[in-house]
């Protein structure tokens, strides 16, 4: 896969949304000996022999050499190994993913620019022209208020965590809360390089996932959170939030929206805390307006200049009743646990109902 050195949407940005002590979890309780590729903000590093596995056939891994091997000599990746990006391990399944081998053959393996910090001229103003994510602050806090009345201290998967994600601040400041990033590209921000379609971690490994703005870029969203369900603990929380009404961003990688009803189905196997829009019909009218700009030719920093005058449309969505801004909405949320329970298809009309 080339690399296409376009400026393009940041997947942070705009998102719907807009996107450690020492652990019970001896699982990932450094050893020392391991590979610790502890980003920034986490200082301890992740006993990674312990806590990875082949994305492929779920074996243990040799992590001891430039290549990574799988251990199982019946897996094509004892043979094939898996690269490394900015020294941390890409452990993407390349048979079935989307992602080549050769995007990791140099640099970090970003197939699209990136703006990791969202500090950007661009970003800025796009933040502007659509404002930041009105939900994920206060379920990031909400996050660590359950995590930290449950234990002292707790493990977080981050997917599409290679930027961190609008209001997600809190998840990263908590004390009591490592972190564990992973995305299809190397960022300060990870710690792994991984496929949501196929995490490279052993089962029931987290006490919660965050997956902000995602979704909508994976082939699979249902294999994904399988996947989510697979690594987190049972009753492990999960916060997931996907556009809705937007338009594609991301180029090629960008495949699915979902109602809020559709959302709470593919979290079926999940016990809902709380779900609800993210942003309303006025938040998803500024995205058009700009995106009316893009489709008469404009560059992609010109269409958000075009569309600035209209930035005040989104702030009706503070006015919005519950079920008409839903069925508008720029995004959506889910907040909730792993379950033994799954949602029954007769479930979702009630559901409906609930949320008007
Ligand atoms: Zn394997």
């Amino acid at each position: 896969m080339t690399h296409l050195n376009v400026a393009i949407e940041h997947r942070r940005d705009p998102a719907p949304q807009e996107r450690n002590t020492e652990t019970d979890n001896a699982n990932v309780a450094s050893t020392g000996e391991d590979h610790a590729l502890s980003a920034e903000r986490n200082s301890r590093p992740v006993n990674f022999k312990a806590t990875l596995c082949c994305p492929r056939c779920r074996s243990s891994l040799d992590l001891d050499r430039d290549t990574i091997v799988c251990t199982s000599t019946e897996c094509v990746y004892a043979h094939k190994g898996f690269p490394r990006a900015a020294g941390q391990p890409v452990l993407v399944d390349f048979e079935r993913s989307i992602f080549d081998r050769a995007s990791y053959s140099d640099g970090r393996g970003s197939v699209m620019r990136r703006d990791d910090t969202g500090k950007g001229v661009a970003v800025r103003f796009r933040r502007l022209l659509t404002g930041t994510n009105p939900v994920a602050p206060g379920k990031s806090r909400e996050m660590v208020e359950h995590l930290t009345a449950e234990k002292s201290a707790s493990t977080v998967l981050v997917i599409g965590g290679g930027a961190i994600g609008a209001g997600a601040d809190a998840l990263y400041a908590a004390p009591n809360v490592r972190i564990i990033g992973t995305d299809v590209y190397a960022s300060p921000n990870t710690q792994v390089v991984a496929d949501g379609h196929f995490l490279p971690f052993r089962d029931e490994m987290f006490d919660a996932v965050w997956i902000q703005a995602v979704l909508e870029h994976v082939l699979d969203p249902p294999a994904v959170v399988e996947e989510i369900y697979r690594v987190l603990k049972p009753g492990g929380l999960v916060y997931a939030d996907t556009p809705f009404i937007q338009q594609v961003h991301e180029q090629a990688y960008d495949f699915t929206r979902f109602t809020l009803s559709g959302h709470r189905w593919l979290f079926r196997r999940f016990e809902e805390i709380d779900s609800g829009p993210v942003g309303g019909a006025g938040k998803a009218l500024v995205w058009s307006i700009r995106y009316i700009a893009l489709s008469l030719g404009l560059s992609t920093r010109m269409a958000t200049l075009a569309a600035l005058p209209f930035f005040w449309v989104r702030f009706a969505d503070h006015f919005a009743k519950p079920g008409p801004k839903a069925d508008a909405a720029s995004g959506v949320y889910f907040f909730g646990r792993r379950s033994e329970r799954t949602l029954n298809a007769k479930d979702m009309l009630h559901y409906y109902k609930m949320k008007r």
